[in-house]
């Protein structure tokens, strides 16, 4: 066996792979999973995006590599997005990178800014792939609560000076995963002042910008004046336009960090499929009714969800945005033993609310990807434990 690097030893098991994992081995002892776990989109991709790869794949011209920094029409279908949802003008050129998808945005980031012993500011609960570039870069990370009676914003007059004045890097998400919180324009005012004045550059990922509730119109980082001047935002196609398995998103903001960004890559692939840019152009330009399909389908879900766990005796709060539910569990579990206990005993998977981060303890996340009718079996199930008084 070849020995292992320190890099590699340095890193712990991937929540999500385990966590799958978990429950595909419980599902293969044969019972019937409804799956709340993974944060998989149900739906297929919307047919006119397929439609454009399926005639993009067939022109000889997309098969060879696609250029280092990716398809210029695809960066501009990038740039034409953010100018007409959110305002806010970027050049394709300078101030778009392609990504495979979001995660590796989000995983580069740390390792094209950070030294090790540098200090990151890391939401807590957030998606625990902010920890993974972190780690890989040997950075420090400093845990920002986000706690119910903030909305699950971070409270940023209670991270002190020093920590402050240390902090190179920040990481944000709203529409947020897991707790499905979002933010205002006012709070990202505040995050590029805070950021601006002791040179913090912010991670914003906007994984989820295109999921909000009641009526609420996620708002983009980009929109705050200044914001271009620190920081970033990641913009993944997995979640808005149900294309999780094609990997493809953009990094879009800093000339220095989309920079940055540009050439670590430059090191590692080349670019993406030509087909794949090309059909993911047109989800960005194309029709845009599928988005208000998809907003309408979470929120129909979200009701069934809330109704029907509430009705079983599960005191649980409606999300705002993103299409995740953060529900309390129950006194005298862990979240860790909730989840095992739904999943052996209710055969509904969810994920441990611990593996976010230590403030995620105390809670279970249950995606609403599960059709309307696996909901309502799922809270029959909940109601039959018995174990919530009515
Ligand atoms: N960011 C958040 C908050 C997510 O929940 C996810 C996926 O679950 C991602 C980023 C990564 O998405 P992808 O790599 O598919 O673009």
């Amino acid at each position: 066996e070849f020995i292992q690097s320190d890099l590699l030893k340095s890193l712990p098991d991937q929540f999500f792979v385990s966590l799958v994992k978990k429950i595909a081995s419980h599902a293969a002892k044969g019972h019937d999973v409804i799956n709340f776990g993974q944060g998989n989109p149900d739906q297929p991709t919307p047919g006119h995006i397929i439609h454009k790869l399926k005639e993009a794949a067939e022109m000889p011209g997309n098969h060879g590599y696609s250029p280092f920094r990716g398809l210029q029409s695809f960066r501009e279908a990038a740039a034409g997005f953010y100018f007409r949802e959110y305002d806010v003008e970027l050049d394709p050129e300078t101030e778009i990178a392609v990504l495979f998808g979001g995660k590796a945005g989000l995983v580069e980031a740390p390792l094209c800014l950070l030294n090790p012993g540098d200090t990151v500011l890391v939401p807590d609960p957030g998606y625990p792939d902010y920890w993974s570039g972190v780690a890989m870069a040997n950075a420090k990370m400093e845990m920002m609560p986000l706690l119910e009676e903030n909305d699950f914003l971070p409270d940023y007059g209670k991270l002190s000076d020093d920590l402050l004045a240390a902090a190179r890097l920040m990481f944000l998400n709203y529409p947020n995963n897991p707790t499905g919180a979002v933010a205002s324009r006012e709070f990202f005012d505040e995050t590029v002042e805070l950021a601006c004045k002791n040179e913090i550059c912010v991670v914003h990922d906007f994984a989820y910008g295109a999921i909000g509730f009641d009526s609420h119109r996620p708002v983009s980082f980009l929109e705050s004046p200044g914001a271009k001047e620190i920081g970033i935002e990641i913009y993944t196609l997995s979640k808005t336009y149900c294309m999780a398995g094609w990997r493809i998103g953009f990094a879009a903001g800093n000339k220095s960090v989309i920079q940055a960004i540009n050439l670590f890559q430059d090191h590692l692939y080349v670019s993406l499929f030509g087909a794949v840019q090309k059909a993911a152009a047109e989800a960005l330009s194309g029709p845009q009714d599928c988005l208000v399909e998809l907003n309408r389908l979470y929120e129909s879900r979200r009701k069934v969800l809330i109704d029907g766990f509430r009705k079983a005796g599960w005191d649980v709060e409606a999300p705002k945005g993103s299409f995740f539910a953060w529900l309390k569990v129950p006194d005298g579990f862990t979240s860790e033993q909730f989840s095992d206990y739904l999943l052996e005993n209710a055969h509904i998977a969810v994920a441990p609310g611990s593996g976010f981060g230590p403030c995620g303890e105390g809670y279970v996340r249950a995606g609403l990807l599960v059709p309307e009718d696996r909901i309502k079996e799922a809270a029959a199930r909940i109601e039959k434990l018995g174990i919530f008084k009515k």
